[in-house]
């Protein structure tokens, strides 16, 4: 297409330059190309209410602004800084800047949805454009149906779906260093609604962030680095990505989360290696699709069960049983072991998400949307569509989910997938010395551990409750 004068990128969570499929949109249409990134207060504010200041996801977030700031500064461009609600601020910007259009990559959140779509009416109003443009995923909304052209409800069929349709179009490397010339220089930021440089976090209320130990690398080298260091094991991911002492995932999930690495750059490289492990590690990719494709066809799962007959479930109210979980003292290692990996890191391993969420759901009787609310504050790869999507597959409320009768056992899992109990003692110092033969169940040693707790709950008994609670339901179908 034919350059046409200036646009506005606003980045969200596409937080690089290369394999950019909606920055290399707006880089080829236009002589230039302004850069903008919105801290929003209506996603922020709540979030500093429930935190406190402390949110590693913040600080992750903040570390690759930072770097995508830094590129562009070199490259002779700048990334200008807004904190405000993007629907008022948009609009500003784009006047001041007196720029034709907006470009962005598509979010596929009830929220963002209802924010972009406010954008564009006020953009179209003052008739300047608003394009958005697929890059977080190989296909969205409904490019994957049904013969019958309704949205999948069940991951395998979507799955073998989403394979047949792959063509190497699909995964078009959408380079942008021949474009960069296109990128705005600086803007003189007297008399333009923007911030003179990034806000620390500190000033955007999120001081007790920095105190949080972070270990990921950060930005488009540290998401290619990770890349790199799982390559090798990627073969044997089948087999190693249920053990959670073991490194068998590529840990990959925050920079998948704000785009620091593309979906096709990965696709590509799952296709590059001709493994069962890559496979396997492709289907996981492909799950991350199937979420967001559920999230936007059926909005009402933020708050809501999938299946809406079993909103009327009856949870319990126990705070004290939720704080237990939430602290990593139910007594049961392994589960304790995994709240504790998330509290101290802001990442568990998946076998552990789904442990603990079936823990809290189906041992303690814990309304599901409360556990998705913790890890949500608490990880640093929190998706809505792919947290909402394991808590209620977990709780067997959801699409695809596990069957309301197959209730994981808390000791079989830990004496399966940590036989030595060698994630167990990394975390929970008080089992160091506790033999293997005890490690999953210390009660049954004839003195507890000092400072451990006897488990919350007895897991046969809990069962049973839990069964009773579903069969109340299925009863008054
Ligand atoms: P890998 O095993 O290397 O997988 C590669 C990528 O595939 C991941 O980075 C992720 O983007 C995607 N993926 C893998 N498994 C899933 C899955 N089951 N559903 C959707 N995408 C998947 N993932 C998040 O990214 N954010 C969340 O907030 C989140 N919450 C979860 C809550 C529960 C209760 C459960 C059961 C799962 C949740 N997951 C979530 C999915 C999964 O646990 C993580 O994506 C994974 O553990 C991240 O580690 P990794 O990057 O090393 O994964």
């Amino acid at each position: 297409m034919a350059s046409n004068g200036s646009a506005l990128f606003w980045f969200r969570r596409d937080l690089r330059l290369n394999d950019h499929a909606a920055l290399h949109a707006a880089l080829s249409r236009h002589d230039q190309v302004f850069c903008v990134f919105v801290f929003d207060v209506d996603i922020l504010q709540p979030m500093l209410r429930r935190n406190g200041g402390a949110s590693r996801q913040v600080a992750f977030m903040h570390a690759c602004l930072h770097d995508l700031a830094e590129v562009l500064r070199l490259k002779g461009s700048q990334l200008l800084f807004i904190h405000g609600r993007p629907t008022e601020e948009i609009p500003r910007l784009v006047d001041r800047l007196q720029v034709s259009c907006v470009y962005a990559a598509r979010d596929y959140e009830p929220q963002a949805i209802a924010r972009d779509l406010q954008v564009m009416r006020q953009l179209n109003a003052a008739r300047r454009e608003f394009f958005l443009v697929k890059d977080q995923v190989v296909f969205d909304r409904d490019e994957v149906l049904t013969q019958s052209g309704t949205p999948f409800g069940v991951f395998t069929p979507y799955k073998n779906a989403w394979l047949k349709k792959l063509l190497p179009s699909h995964l078009e490397d959408f380079g942008t260093s021949s474009l960069w010339q296109h990128l705005a220089p600086p803007v003189e930021s007297d008399g333009m609604p923007v911030l003179q440089q990034l806000p620390t976090l500190a000033e955007l209320g999120f001081g007790a962030a920095a105190a949080l130990a972070m270990k990921l690398p950060i930005g488009p080298d540290g998401a290619q680095s990770l890349l790199d260091d799982f390559g090798p094991r990627m073969k044997v991911y089948k087999a190693a990505r249920d053990f959670p002492a073991v490194k068998g995932p590529s840990y990959l999930s925050a920079h998948l989360r704000f785009g620091t690495v593309s979906i096709r750059h990965l696709v590509r490289s799952a296709q590059a290696d001709p493994s069962e492990g890559s496979q396997t590690w492709l289907s996981e990719l492909i799950w991350r699709e199937f979420y967001q494709m559920i999230l936007w066809h059926h909005p009402h799962v933020v708050g809501h069960c999938y299946k809406p007959a079993l909103d009327a479930l009856r949870w319990d109210d126990a705070p004290h049983l939720l704080a237990a979980w939430c602290e990593g003292r139910t007594g049961y290692p392994l589960v304790d072991a995994a709240m504790r990996q998330l509290n101290q890191t802001g990442y568990m391993h998946n076998r552990l998400r789904m442990v603990t969420a079936s823990f809290l759901t189906k041992d303690l009787g814990v309304d599901w949307r409360l556990g998705e609310a913790y890890f949500a504050d608490q990880l640093i790869d929190f998706d809505l569509a792919a947290n909402n999507g394991g808590w209620q597959w977990a709780a067997s409320t959801g699409c695809d989910a596990q069957p309301w009768f197959r209730i994981f056992n808390p000791i079989t899992q830990s004496e399966k997938f940590d036989p030595k109990g060698q994630f167990i003692r990394r975390y929970v110092p008080e089992l160091v010395d506790v033999p293997d033969a005890h490690i999953h169940a210390p009660w049954l040693m004839p003195h507890l551990p000092r400072n451990y707790p006897a488990p919350v709950v007895d897991h046969a008994t809990a069962r049973q409750t839990t069964l009773a609670r579903f069969d109340a339901i299925r009863a008054s179908d």
